[in-house]
């Protein structure tokens, strides 16, 4: 059986790998060692799966590193950063698994979306390619919710207006979010209590909390609960974040074998949901076709997509992230020409970032690599 080496577990994308990992039963098909970079020596969590060792081995020990056959990383880029090179250096020729985006614009990697990109990581496989990373979460969610017109070649560009969860950020940021309208709450509590106070008075509270010193904000620099972020990740300083150039660069890495490239671009806002990112896409098709067969074909992509009937009840209730939170469906809605061009449509749609945008392509690419078996 592989050994399989995980840091990263504990985190959000890791702990959603786990708990995935345990519900499909996937770790009866490797033999699995549990790293970690701040508690190595600490006793195993107790998870009711067999695991080889009693103790956290440490995250940074290249010599332990190279004994396993797949290292499956969820600790981010910094982690990535300081010890792929290290570990390729020192001789392993083991497979890199990877949740971070570090590795992901490089020439020897791949992007994984198999739904998707199958025939990429295949050919990859069979080239000695040995390092496959996730994509960006509302990358892969935004493919796999229109998978079905890609597969048609039907769309000539796509704007994306994403409204990204806390839980994007990560543990600590979404703890935060939730502290921050405890916070809120509690600075206008009793005044809620009273009917009749004037809900201005009681706006103007919560805001000059929100805008004091003694707001937490350690995590997200700025409020988020009652407000939001129209900028996430880093200033290209050119105008566009990095999570935006992400959205035409990784979408045409994943695209590369298969189909033809496509332009996307947009802004990504961070809002004060908890888990599951939004996105509001405009795409320009490059034919002008019913919309039943739009609605047909977006809904054939793949299994995993699931159309909301453009309704307000029905939008409302199934096509937010309260709905798909914690499960794999692809919700994807809001589907209508738009009155500016009879080719562009709009479509709204909604996918839980810690599992399609995340866990679920690493989870997928490891079973891919065992199943494989070089
Ligand atoms: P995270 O929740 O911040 O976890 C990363 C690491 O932080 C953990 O493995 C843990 O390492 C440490 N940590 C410190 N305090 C913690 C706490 N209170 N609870 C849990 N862990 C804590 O990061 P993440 O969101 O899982 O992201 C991991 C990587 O995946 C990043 O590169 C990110 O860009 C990428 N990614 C994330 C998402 C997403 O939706 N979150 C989507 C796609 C890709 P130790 O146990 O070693 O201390």
């Amino acid at each position: 059986m592989k050994k399989v080496g995980f840091i990263g577990w504990r985190g959000m994308v890791g702990s959603v790998l786990i708990k995935s990992m345990i519900d499909e039963s996937d770790f009866k098909n490797l033999e699995p060692y549990f790293f970690s970079t701040s508690q190595a020596g600490q006793k195993n969590p107790e998870w009711n799966i067999k695991y080889k060792n009693e103790l956290l081995i440490d995250a940074y020990n290249i010599e332990e590193l190279s004994k396993m056959d797949i290292v499956i990383t969820c600790q981010g880029g910094e982690y990535t950063d300081k010890v792929f090179s290290k570990l390729r250096k020192s001789g392993w020729n083991g497979h890199w698994v990877d949740a971070a985006s570090s590795l992901r614009m490089k020439k020897d990697s791949v992007i994984v979306l198999d739904p998707i990109n199958q025939l990429s990581i295949d050919e990859a496989y069979d080239k000695g390619i040995k390092n496959w990373v996730g994509g960006n979460c509302t990358v892969s969610l935004m493919l796999l919710a229109i998978h079905g017109l890609l597969k048609e070649d039907l769309v000539e560009w796509v704007s994306s207006m994403t409204y990204q969860a806390a839980s994007g950020a990560g543990a600590k940021n979404m703890r935060e979010l939730l502290l921050q309208m405890g916070q809120i709450y509690s600075s206008v509590s009793d005044d809620l209590i009273q009917k009749d106070l004037n809900i201005l008075d009681i706006d103007g509270k919560a805001m000059a909390l929100m805008n004091s010193g003694n707001f937490q904000k350690d995590n997200f620099k700025v409020p988020l609960a009652g407000n939001l972020i129209p900028w996430i990740d880093e200033d290209l300083n050119n105008g566009q974040s990095r999570e935006e150039w992400k959205g035409q660069s990784e979408t045409n890495k994943i695209l590369s074998s298969g189909f033809k490239s496509i332009k996307v671009d947009g802004l990504c806002v961070r809002i004060g949901t908890m888990r599951s990112h939004a996105q509001a896409l405009t795409i320009k098709l490059k034919k002008n076709i019913p919309i039943e067969t739009i609605n047909k074909i977006i809904s054939n992509g793949n299994q995993w997509v699931k159309l909301i009937q453009n309704d307000k009840k029905s939008s409302m209730n199934l096509l937010s992230p309260a709905a798909v939170s914690g499960k794999l469906d692809i919700a994807v809605g809001r589907i209508r020409k738009l009155d500016i061009e009879e080719n562009c449509i709009s479509v709204f749609t909604v996918g839980d970032q810690l599992l399609w945008g995340a866990a679920e392509p690493i989870r997928r690419m490891l079973k891919i690599l065992i199943k494989k078996g070089r």
